[in-house]
């Protein structure tokens, strides 16, 4: 139990946290220009007949030197930095071997991976408050790559969250998203993607421009739990309850059967969640990292849980992965058993949602209650959905990141309760946002 919720802390603090960790400045461009893995330098560019340039700035691209055609020495474009951070051997290089488009592009590639990661950078800059934004690229890769919103304050504070991730792609292909730049903090952001395992990632074509609004009917809040805790069941579910809500619950098989774990709530206080109304969903029946599975073995994790809720009185509709972890695979074998995937990407829902990449707001140790706020805010300003995310509920603080203080959980529920806003389970929000 201690290992993984070690691993818990270890992975979802990679993915939600602001992370303490300094993406530090220590650039190491390639000496000399690195081969390409032979895998790839067969693959032909999709549009190498008619290479496609990125927006300029005039046309409201804000990432200058978006197609790293322009050099700024020998071994560097202009307007980007090389950077990487943890154990690893990272070669960050200025290539020219079939770009997506022009004749550069920007490459990564990691050996001997412990943790960290490494990507180029682009320059962080404020954002227009209150605005919808959309980052995209082309991209190949030999696996999954993520992608890191940056923000640095004025005073010199560091925050990072992980927003959306992409998945293998041996030919160019589109990387795009959507994302919404609250007044969380004074930032200067930048959009990082980045590559966290062995392999390669290779980027062109970058670009970031304002968009427009996609909002739901109406603003949304879901409140959900992973794992079982016993205190996400007993003073969880009643402070929902007390206010006519219901709440998600993403259960962990095993944790549910453990002899003598009375931080897990067991089967009778699952059935008693059940009965009064609240949506059960799965958290796989092991809770391992799900892309470092087999395949079958993916398949067991997914197959087992389902049919263990469904004996236990409720079909889950959809699936939280354990750690937020998951790849296109996990991705492909998930959508056969649910209808949705709630991720550990953070970020505000809207119309252009994929039910198979519901983002969150995860609620650590780290998280303020006035941040909390924000995030409820910005779901009415724009009418879209926040599902927040909470582990165990205890008096005080302890030791383990995903505890929340009952009083900040209590706070926040007062708070959207206050704006009169509608708190659903995610099966229900997915009903509206398909409307
Ligand atoms: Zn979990």
């Amino acid at each position: 139990m201690q290992r993984s919720l070690l691993l818990l802390c270890l992975v979802l603090a990679a993915c939600a946290q602001p992370t303490p960790q300094p993406a530090q400045p220590s650039p190491k461009p390639s000496e000399s220009p690195s081969a390409l893995p032979s895998a790839v330098s067969s693959a032909v560019p999709e549009a190498s007949a008619t290479p496609l340039l990125p927006l300029s700035a005039a046309e409201g691209n804000l990432i200058a030197n978006p197609g790293v055609e322009i050099a700024s020495g020998v071994a560097r474009p202009e307007d980007w930095t090389p950077d990487f951070w943890g154990t690893q051997s990272a070669n960050l290089a200025w290539e020219s071997s079939e770009p997506f488009s022009g004749k550069k592009y920007l490459s990564v590639s990691v050996q001997d991976y412990v943790e960290g990661d490494a990507k180029w950078i682009f320059k962080a800059q404020k954002l227009q408050e209150n605005s919808w934004y959309e980052y995209s690229d082309y991209y190949r890769s030999d696996g999954r790559s993520r992608m890191i919103w940056g923000c640095s304050t004025d005073s010199g504070q560091r925050f990072f969250r992980t927003v959306w991730q992409t998945h293998q792609s041996k030919s160019w292909a589109q990387n795009k998203f959507r994302f919404y730049s609250s007044s969380f903090r004074d930032c200067n952001i930048t959009m990082m993607h980045v590559l966290d395992r062995n392999g390669y990632l290779h980027t062109d074509h970058h670009q970031m421009v304002k968009t427009t609004p996609m909002p739901l009917k109406r603003p949304l809040v879901s409140i959900t739990f992973d794992d079982i805790w016993t205190s996400s069941v007993t003073v969880g579910a009643a402070e929902l309850e007390k206010r006519g809500w219901k709440g998600s619950y993403y259960i962990t098989g095993k944790y549910a059967r453990l002899p003598n774990a009375p931080q897990y709530a067991h089967v009778d206080e699952i059935k008693k969640i059940m009965a009064a109304g609240h949506e059960i969903g799965s958290h796989s029946n092991t809770h391992p990292l799900m892309a470092t599975l087999t395949n079958n073995d993916v398949i067991a994790e997914l197959q087992s849980n389902y049919d263990y809720l469904k004996f236990l009185g409720k079909t889950p509709e959809g699936i939280a992965y354990p750690f937020g972890d998951f790849s296109d695979q996990v991705e492909t074998e998930t959508k056969r058993f649910h209808q949705y995937a709630r991720t550990s990407l953070v970020g505000l829902n809207d119309r252009s949602a994929d039910p198979f990449r519901l983002r969150i707001v995860p609620v650590t140790t780290e998280t303020t209650t006035s941040e909390l706020f924000t995030w409820v805010e910005d779901a009415e300003k724009t009418s879209t959905w926040v599902i927040f995310l909470f582990h165990d509920l205890q008096p005080g603080v302890g030791d383990f990141t995903y505890t929340t203080p009952v009083t900040q959980y209590i706070q926040l529920l007062d708070y959207i309760e206050r704006k009169k806003l509608a708190v659903v389970p995610v099966n229900q929000g997915l009903k509206e946002l398909k409307n």
